[in-house]
């Protein structure tokens, strides 16, 4: 199963290109990250060299992606994209760099994936700007020193903290992404309705971010799926009414928890009177691999405050009690 936030495939994965701002005055929100990046951007075209090596830190579907491509065109740069899973033999990555032009961005997305080996070739040509190849082995074994033209690294990870200190501190500036607010989103919400040619009345806008967990790429989605109901079961206009119609019938519910959330959640409640239960037989319960319960419907349900990890297994909050108008179990008798 794929999380909400996964990159879109298929005819999305179109429109989600199509979405994107080309530069920091039409990216929303973020506006500290955007401050900061204009500075970083700015002082370096004054300079006239590379901007500094950018790491982007946020959960999925925040806007990394498009940042990159931001600062690319901000810098009127080529930009060139990989991704730590695709790099891991130093090799992959030596080629990636001797190929790099001066002043190009290179986009390394889930950098903390790469391999130890690639990632200390990675230290010296950030530092440096070079990168010894060994070639042969054992008394044979020769290593050549290419020297690099400077250009920019922009890596991004979904938090700082899985990256070991050495790759951190080689970066000149830590961006770190935090969720949208709704405000934010139903901006999100009405952009892209403007570029898709969907009519939608701020109502209709408020509805879709409302559910969108605090990320552009749901709130996108979410939109796409709401065009395509209004387009067959109305005159094509997004209100109120049309939105909440179109998500139930994805079963997107008022908070933005989607079938999987509620099951999770439905299984704690009734089938273990609120927990504490373990990972593996709450998984059991709703038919999911634990991993897809851990890493899917978790992290939300816990930002969410529905649901807490404890050493003694997961429990159910108050406010998930609360979000299926059922009543917590008595306090057992002491
Ligand atoms: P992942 O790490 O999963 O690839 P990401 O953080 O790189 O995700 P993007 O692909 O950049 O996310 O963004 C997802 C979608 O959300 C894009 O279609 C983009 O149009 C939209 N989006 C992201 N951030 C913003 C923003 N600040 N303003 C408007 N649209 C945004």
């Amino acid at each position: 199963r794929r999380p909400a936030a996964a990159p879109a495939d298929g005819e999305d994965r179109v429109t989600d290109a199509a979405l994107r701002p080309k530069d920091l005055d039409g990216f929303i929100g973020q506006e500290r990250v955007r401050e900061q990046l204009d500075l970083v951007l700015r002082a370096a075209r004054r300079r006239g060299a590379a901007a500094d090596h950018v790491l982007l830190a946020g959960a999925p579907g925040l806007g990394k992606t498009t940042l990159a491509m931001i600062i690319a065109a901000e810098m009127e740069a080529p930009l060139r994209v990989t991704s730590g899973p695709a790099i891991q033999h130093p090799g992959d990555l030596a080629a990636v760099l001797a190929s790099l032009t001066g002043g190009e961005v290179l986009f390394l997305d889930e950098i903390h994936r790469m391999s130890r080996p690639a990632e200390e070739m990675l230290y010296l040509a950030m530092e440096d700007f070079r990168v010894d190849i060994v070639g042969g082995t054992g008394l044979d074994a020769t290593a050549l020193s290419l020297d690099l033209p400077p250009f920019t690294l922009v890596g991004a990870t979904v938090r700082s903290g899985l990256l070991l200190p050495p790759l951190r501190d080689r970066f000149g500036f830590t961006a770190h992404m935090e969720f949208y607010d709704p405000a934010e989103l139903e901006r999100v919400v009405h952009r892209s309705a403007r570029l898709l040619e969907v009519e939608i009345d701020p109502p209709g806008a408020a509805e879709i971010a409302g559910r969108s967990r605090g990320t552009p790429r749901i709130a996108n989605r979410l939109l796409r799926r709401v065009r395509d109901y209004a387009q067959v079961t109305a005159d094509g206009v997004v209100t109120r009414r049309i939105a909440a119609a179109a998500l139930r019938v994805y079963e997107v519910d008022g908070r933005g928890l989607d079938r999987l959330d509620r099951a999770v959640l439905h299984a704690l409640l009734k089938l273990f009177d609120g927990g504490p239960v373990g990972l593996s037989t709450l998984a059991v319960a709703v038919g999911e691999e634990r991993e897809t319960v851990a890493e899917v419907a978790e992290p939300f349900l816990v930002r969410e405050g529905l649901l807490a990890r404890t050493p003694r297994g997961r429990i159910a909050t108050p406010a998930a009690w609360a979000h299926f108008g059922l009543a917590p179990p008595p306090e057992p008798p002491r």
